[in-house]
């Protein structure tokens, strides 16, 4: 039985419910902790597959992600597509990202850049931006779960397993907040510094 991704984030308990401090500094009844899902093979499985499906006629020669959730991604979907998966993080100091560890892109290279949600768009730029210095073309991008509020353009195909509604609010316009429901710091960047 092949599960939809729906039911795969679901079976994983990858949706907290609750009052949310999210990494964007805005509120959320909602978190996505993408490592409940990421922890399971199979279903990480599953949802690159939908990803690699989805551009396996591309003939993407190199798959890259953003570090943390990316490098899993990026690896299993490079896995089924039967090439190099790679990881961009970031530089000691500074908010760019490079491919550092001997990884290369060729010039010309076909690459299919991945990522687990997409809310801002911050990590793919950076990516984009990595891959851009590299000579790399990036043919395409595919996520796990795009919760961005508004469609962003990275001026390349867009995949992404799921499209969530996003709820956020800005602090002084979160309604749990006026509840007076506690709030959860979750993820593991501070507001300043997403991922
Ligand atoms: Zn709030």
């Amino acid at each position: 039985m092949t599960l939809t991704p729906e039911e795969i984030f679901e079976k994983s308990g990858t949706v907290l419910k609750g009052h949310f401090n999210l990494a964007s500094g805005l509120h959320s009844s909602v978190y996505w902790e993408k490592f409940r899902v990421l922890q399971y093979p199979e279903y990480t499985r599953a949802l690159c597959r939908l990803i690699a499906d989805h551009y396996r006629i591309e003939k993407i020669e190199v798959v890259a992600g953003p570090t943390t959730g990316g490098v899993i991604l990026a690896y299993e979907t490079a896995r089924q597509l039967g090439v190099r998966g790679i990881f961009a993080e970031k530089e000691p100091g500074s908010e760019l990202r490079s491919f550092r560890r001997d990884f290369e892109i060729g010039s010309g290279e076909r690459v299919l850049i991945v990522d687990d949600i997409l809310t801002t768009g911050k990590s793919i730029s950076e990516v984009l931006a990595a891959v851009a210095s590299t000579g790399g073309k990036v043919v395409g991008i595919g996520v796990m779960v795009d919760r961005s509020e508004t469609p962003i353009d990275f001026g390349v195909p867009f995949f992404s397993c799921l499209k969530v509604q996003a709820e956020a609010y800005r602090p002084d316009a979160c309604p749990l907040c006026a509840q007076g429901v506690p709030l959860v710091h979750r993820g593991t960047s501070t507001p300043q510094s997403p991922k």
